[in-house]
């Protein structure tokens, strides 16, 4: 087996993903990139990778779909002969916003799909990858992270599927840091408040959220980067929290603060 250490990236391509790939490999793994549709843009991951000297590959696999999980899984094994961290960091919100009195059941479905059920399978499955592993070799720090949202805890009813989903996450993320634990297999929630992506491109959410950042939203009252949820990773890879598990790492300039 090789002694790079390896880890695959759900929606590595692009946003929060694009970033957390980069942290990774100049934390030394070789990262495998998914995508779901836009190749280009993981192509673009991987040479930004590879001109700092890293080593990468893309695998398109939709999350969602029970296939791809294996495929993805599969292919991170055949190329690399290990797996030591995954991050559940693919996700979508719903097509539109839509009042909870008027949400439309496709929408449901998909972003569950996408959000909740994708990663707990996948989860499950790269799990027992790690574990047979480890029957074997040493993995230095094997770990599971799950990108979550400040909407995992905040009722927005206009995104209520994505809420749920994220709700849902952070479950996950407890059960399976339980059970992992008697094999040393560590799993954490990133919880990213605002980040600036394309995800919150739309002028309309853009200019949304410029009314509020700013403006006291939060503490530390700026957008949120890519890089500040790459970073938190990065700590998780290095194997800086030997002592924790199904823990919750709040990226959201404090947020979930209350103060009165
Ligand atoms: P983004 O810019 O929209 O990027 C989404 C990434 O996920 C892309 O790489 C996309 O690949 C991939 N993806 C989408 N559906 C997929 C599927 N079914 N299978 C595989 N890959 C899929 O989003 P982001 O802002 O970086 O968000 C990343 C994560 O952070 C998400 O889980 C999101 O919920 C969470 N988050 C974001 C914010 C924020 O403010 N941006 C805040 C809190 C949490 P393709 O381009 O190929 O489709």
């Amino acid at each position: 087996m090789s002694e790079q250490r390896v880890a695959l990236v759900t929606g590595g391509s692009r946003g929060i993903g694009r970033a957390i790939s980069l942290e990774l490999a100049r934390s030394g793994y070789a990262v495998l990139i998914n995508f779901n549709t836009n190749l280009d843009e993981a192509e673009r991951t991987r040479s930004a990778v590879e001109s700092e000297g890293g080593q990468a590959e893309v695998c398109q696999a939709d999350v969602s779909a029970p296939s791809h999980r294996d495929l993805l899984v599969n292919f991170t094994m055949e190329t690399y002969g290990r797996i030591d961290l995954l991050v559940n960091n693919a996700g979508i919100g719903p097509p539109a916003r839509t009042d909870i009195l008027d949400t439309d059941i496709d929408d449901y479905h998909q972003v569950l799909a996408t959000n909740l059920t994708g990663p707990y399978f996948l989860t499950q499955r790269v799990a027992k990858a790690m574990i047979h592993l480890l029957e074997t070799q040493r993995l230095p720090s094997p770990a599971i992270v799950n990108v979550s949202s400040i909407r995992a805890y905040t009722a927005a009813w206009n995104y209520g599927e994505y809420c749920i989903s994220k709700a849902g996450l952070s479950m996950v993320t407890k059960l399976f840091a339980r059970r992992l634990a008697e094999y040393g297999i560590k799993v954490y929630e990133i919880r990213p408040g605002v980040i600036e992506t394309d995800m919150t491109a739309k002028p309309e959410t853009r200019a949304y959220y410029n009314q509020l950042i700013g403006h006291g939203m939060a503490p530390i009252d700026r957008w949120g980067t890519p890089e500040d949820v790459a970073r938190a990773v990065g700590m998780i890879a290095r194997g800086d929290l030997p002592f924790s598990t199904g823990e919750v790492i709040n990226v959201d300039g404090g947020w979930h603060l209350r103060s009165l």
